[in-house]
């Protein structure tokens, strides 16, 4: 199974990454981890991305693609792995598609996890530190959504995406992945009685 996971900031994307590499067995690709330990590490990309991630900028594109192709190559790559975190602009997803093509890696599906806007700065609110106003947050999630709808729409394109509502508990969401994946039986409706 090889997936990539899309999804608002407070959506659940690094839990549900989690549980999805601890239950079926994935390779964990994710840049932001990669990165902070490429700067706790203090090598040449670590040295080069710290001052952007400081100063909470997104990494240049071409930075991050080479993290993952570099993941990605080699005999020791993984055969079966989830994204977190990548691709996260369209010039990414354009990267990882090609890359995918010439090392003979097909995805299987793009989960995209989905809250409405209200419900992620609620979520946000709750976490947040002082300086995190709801002003500051809608315009975060106004810059967030520039990037992923562009990529949203590129995996529609290519019939990859299956929009999980990320609504509930931890569990029901993780299964409601696993339907969207075809892992699970649909759930059976209610009867109205
Ligand atoms: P968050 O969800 O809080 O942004 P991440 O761990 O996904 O946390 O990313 C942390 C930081 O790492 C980002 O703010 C960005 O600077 C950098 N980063 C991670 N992934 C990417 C990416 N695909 N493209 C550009 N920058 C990235």
């Amino acid at each position: 199974m090889r997936l990539v996971l899309l999804g608002m900031p407070g959506a659940g994307k690094g839990t549900q990454a989690k549980l999805l590499v601890e239950r079926l067995g994935l390779a964990y690709i994710g840049t932001g981890e990669f990165l902070r330990d490429a700067i706790a590490r203090g090598t040449p990309t670590g040295k080069l991305v710290e001052p952007i991630m400081k100063a909470g900028r997104l990494v240049p594109d071409a930075i991050v693609n080479e993290v993952v192709a570099e993941l990605l190559r080699g005999p020791n790559r993984p055969e079966k792995f989830v994204t977190d975190g990548y691709p996260r602009t369209y010039a990414q997803a354009e990267a990882f598609d090609a890359l995918l093509r010439l090392e003979h890696l097909e995805l299987n599906a793009v989960i995209n996890l989905s809250i409405s806007d209200d419900e992620v700065v609620r979520r946000l609110l709750a976490r947040a530190r002082q300086d995190d106003t709801e002003a500051t947050i809608r315009q975060r999630l106004a810059e967030f959504h520039a990037n992923n709808d562009a990529l949203i729409d590129f995996y529609q394109k290519r019939g990859l995406l299956k929009t999980v509502p990320a609504v509930g508990e931890v569990e029901e969401i993780y299964a409601n992945i696993l339907r969207a994946l075809g892992l699970l039986p649909e759930a059976t409706k209610k009867s109205a009685t």
